[in-house]
């Protein structure tokens, strides 16, 4: 695996381009602020006419264009609007209007890998994906870190897309942690698996199944909310910090005892199996056409699914505990007036 840091790049490269950044929401405000702040001089926000992001990038100063615009003015074109709108995006305003040899990339591989684009063959594509949310880019940059970060080329047009990638992905920060190499279709098949088996579908249904199996033996719903989601966050920084071993040196050894007993019998060769059909759902391209058909519809069932989600009990129980926590919103990442 090869990793780069700020001193494999040559930062003006990037400097001395004309950036648009498409999209000022989570990773999109935190691309443009930090190009900003790393010297790169012309950074533009493409946003659509009437959009609610247009105030917030001129809160900072920056200057917006439409999408259209910004193709035309620019030399190096990062797309991040909602992944399921690239394609229009692309046709619509960036393929007849983007420079020759111009670059054009994304912060996610699905667009390219799974062809929903397929780009003119005089542009350069890349790949700058950060490994953690835009806000988290944002703030580490600020304190003079960086979140990691993944760069690929999948069209080399000009010879130097490589290079171009690497002194973008140092601008934002990721040189500071250790930019790595891959491709767009690593990057994308195991994005798109991690974040449906563990990260966002497995755990919110472990920690769904979790509350709900307390309350229904009876138990009150702030005791239900405190053992299977406010505790969970405790968990997960003793093993983000140290890995699954330090989670258990500092656990009691009842839990830890528990932790091998019962773990096991909740997520058993079953659940490999279906974390296997997931995969190839993934790997297929069967999960991206009926996530897009889905969107050529107009989203009914991921909207339904989001509202009666939003309505769970486990919502109105955690607003309440909240608030008896306030140092968690005075730590918040995200602000939604301004990012
Ligand atoms: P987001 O939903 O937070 O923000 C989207 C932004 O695009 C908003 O400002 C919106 O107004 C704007 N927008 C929507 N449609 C547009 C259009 N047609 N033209 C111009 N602007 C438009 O998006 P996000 O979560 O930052 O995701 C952006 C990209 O980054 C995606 O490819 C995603 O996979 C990738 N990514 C996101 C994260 C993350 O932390 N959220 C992490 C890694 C990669
Ligand atoms: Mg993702
Ligand atoms: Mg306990």
């Amino acid at each position: 695996m090869q990793v780069y840091y700020d001193r494999d790049a040559d930062v003006s490269l990037i400097k001395k381009k004309k950036v648009a950044v498409v999209g000022y929401g989570s990773q999109g405000h935190a691309h443009a602020l930090n190009l900003r702040d790393s010297g790169v001089k012309d950074v533009v926000v493409a946003l659509r006419q009437g959009s609610a992001s247009i105030n917030k990038a001129k809160a900072e100063k920056l200057k917006v264009m439409t999408s259209a615009e910004a193709a035309k003015w620019a030399d190096v074109v990062m797309v991040l609007s909602p992944d399921e709108g690239q394609a229009a995006l692309y046709n619509d305003h960036i393929r007849d209007n983007l420079k020759k040899g111009a670059a054009l990339a994304f912060a996610h591989g699905l667009s390219i890998h799974f062809r929903l684009i397929e780009p003119r063959g005089d542009l350069d594509i890349f790949m700058v994906a950060p490994k953690g949310p835009g806000h988290t880019v944002r703030s580490e940059y600020q304190k003079g870190n960086g979140v990691p970060m993944l760069l690929a080329v999948a069209q080399d047009a000009t010879g130097n897309a490589h290079d171009i990638g690497l002194a973008y992905a140092s601008a934002i920060g990721g040189g500071r942690a250790g930019i790595i190499g891959t491709t767009f279709r690593e990057e994308c098949e195991t994005d798109l698996f991690g974040e449906q088996s563990v990260l966002c579908g497995g755990l919110t249904s472990l920690i769904q199944s979790g509350y709900e199996t307390l309350i229904e033996a009876g138990y009150a719903p702030e005791m239900a909310y405190f053992e299977c989601v406010h505790e969970v966050k405790l968990i997960v920084d003793l093993i983000y910090e140290g890995g699954i071993a330090n989670m258990r040196y500092s656990i009691s050894n009842t839990a830890e005892y528990g932790d091998y007993a019962s773990g096991p019998r909740i997520i058993d060769e079953g659940v490999k199996t279906r974390m296997k059909e997931i995969l190839d759902d993934i790997q297929s391209g069967r999960f991206v056409s009926q996530w897009m058909s889905e969107c050529a519809a107009g989203q009914p069932s991921f909207k339904a699914m989001r509202r009666r989600a939003a309505e769970h009990q486990i919502e109105e129980v955690g607003e309440k505990l909240r608030a008896m926590m306030p140092w968690i919103a005075e730590n918040a990442l995200v602000d939604k007036s301004k990012n």
